[in-house]
């Protein structure tokens, strides 16, 4: 966007109203909350709603079979924000694709709320997917459009941000995970629906006032010879995926089993794509150049990150269901309650983990010492998980406590590595891509997701002191690699800290 364009957004943004910040703020601050909280409140209660038995109001799928399908579609959710971040720079704008993103996140969550069938279960698959990926990266570029490049009040607002994110994930599993597991899965998934509807009520009742023209242009728009052209093809593609998704159904080569290695394969082709295409086109330059090398191995780091995380609402939430004493200390604790702790720990401990920084100041480590930290707390995490079945046997329901601990410890890595992500993401991107570059940073966690499908099958409690072991350690190695690396990682950021 031009310097002229982006002068004018920030020009026609109400600077202050919300704690110094504008008041634009609060508006992208309370729809991803809301967002947040329907997607993390469906994730809290997604795998038992799966692997229940229909007596028990679940859809009585095989349990590893569930784990996978739930990695497949976390996966999905951040990969479909390539198509958001191109229909939102090429056709609608920012602003537009948010809302039209809540859209159909509010229907995702409407058909899960009908009681009903697979057909159901996957349709709403689709539209939350679809929507998710319209809304999530783009929010994030209404936010930055609302401030100067300059402005020092920047970082905070996307911290203030991450804490909506945040809050949202904490609240939705008391919310959502109690009333889904206690009384019906459907009446669940209903509440998620309410909380995006409010969220695009207050979006569309405040957007006019606190948000002035942010995230309402069309960055690259398409030219009108081409939109015919474009959505011609679009349709094109649509019904051939659609012909090809259909006869391969209906010969049996299209099972849940084939889509799992497929996205399996997309996870990692499309961002090596991606990768590729930046590094190759025109518009990047020398140092550009060298600077996306250097974001391999925090890529790479990412992924084995994420993919330790987001066992977190998969595997451990499995383990939370199966392996744990959940009568305790005088209450029955829901299992879907465990799914709150790790933003309550990231809402505890951003702040003290970015006052560590502060203090350090120049001597703090840098992005790949800092990513190094997040693989060896994320295999940490695991290696705690290990050690009831090491002590017990896996037998015995295991105290609760273990998990919680497993869930601080992974946080801590959370923390080194997510929000240091994102900003090492924006510092290296090309300048001719900074939204492409934005997407490849969801990229690692669709990648870490597609690979969690096809590892979560090797789960089962008998193997599980080999399960974590291997992946924690797995990750506390690579973890060593990267901080012996960083030094030379760091030359080829040519200036980057
Ligand atoms: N858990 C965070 C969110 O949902 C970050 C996810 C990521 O960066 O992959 O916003
Ligand atoms: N920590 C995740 C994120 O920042 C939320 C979660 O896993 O519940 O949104």
């Amino acid at each position: 966007m031009s310097d002229f364009n982006r002068q004018k957004i920030v020009d026609s943004v109400p600077q202050t109203g919300f704690f110094g910040h504008p008041r634009g703020l609060f508006t992208l601050f309370f729809t991803e909350f809301w967002e947040r909280f329907s997607y993390y409140g469906m994730k809290a209660i997604l795998v038992y709603y799966m692997y229940y038995s229909v007596s028990k109001g679940g859809l009585g799928i095989d349990q590893n079979t569930a784990l996978a399908i739930a990695s497949v579609y976390g996966s999905l959710v951040y990969m479909s924000g390539i198509i958001g971040g191109w229909i939102s720079d090429r056709i609608t704008g920012s602003s537009k694709a948010v809302f039209y993103g809540g859209i159909l996140i509010m229907f995702g969550h409407i058909a899960l709320a009908i009681p009903g069938s697979m057909t159901m279960f996957f349709v709403s698959m689709v539209l939350i997917v679809l929507g998710t990926g319209l809304l999530k990266p783009n929010i994030s570029t209404v936010l930055g459009e609302m401030y100067d490049i300059k402005d020092a009040r920047r970082d905070a607002a996307f911290s203030i941000f991450y804490m909506g994110v945040n809050l949202g994930a904490f609240v939705a599993p008391l919310i959502v995970g109690t009333v889904g597991m206690k009384y019906n899965f459907h009446l669940g998934f209903g509440i998620a629906a309410i909380g995006m509807f409010l969220a695009l009520i207050v979006y569309m009742a405040t957007k006019k006032k606190t948000l002035g023209l942010a995230g309402t242009f069309v960055a690259n728009p398409l030219p009108q010879a081409e939109k015919k052209k474009a959505f011609t093809q679009i349709g094109l593609v649509a019904v051939i995926i659609a012909v090809l998704i259909a006869v391969a159904v209906s010969t049996g080569t299209l099972t849940i089993e084939s889509f799992i290695n497929l996205v399996g394969i997309l996870g990692f082709v499309i961002p090596i794509l991606y990768f590729l295409f930046m590094y190759r086109s025109p518009k990047t330059t020398k140092e550009e150049r060298s600077r996306l090398i250097a974001y391999i191995p925090l890529f790479i780091a990412s992924v084995m990150f994420w993919s330790i995380e987001e066992q977190g609402s998969t595997i451990l939430a499995n383990y939370a269901d199966k392996r744990t004493q959940l009568d305790f200390a005088g209450m029955h604790i829901s299992p879907a309650w465990f799914q709150s702790l790790n933003p309550l720990f990231i809402i505890v401990l951003a702040p003290v983990i970015g006052a560590i920084w502060v203090k350090l100041g120049d001597r703090q480590p840098n992005y790949a010492q800092k990513f190094s930290f997040g693989l060896l707390f994320a295999g940490l995490s695991f290696l705690v998980i290990l050690l009831p079945a090491w002590m017990g046997g896996n037998n015995a329901l295991v105290n609760p406590l273990w998990l919680v601990l497993s869930y601080l410890v992974v946080v801590i890595g959370e923390l080194c590595l997510s929000p240091v992500g994102l900003s090492a993401t924006t510092k290296l991107a090309p300048s001719a891509f900074s939204a492409q570059m934005m997407s490849l940073w969801f990229l690692s966690n669709a990648a870490a997701q597609a690979l969690n499908a096809q590892v979560v099958k090797f789960y089962t409690p008998d193997n599980e002191m080999a399960y974590f072991g291997t992946i924690g350690g797995v990750s506390i190695i690579l973890g060593f690699i990267l901080y012996a690396l960083a030094p030379k990682i760091q030359t080829f950021m040519k200036g980057i800290k």
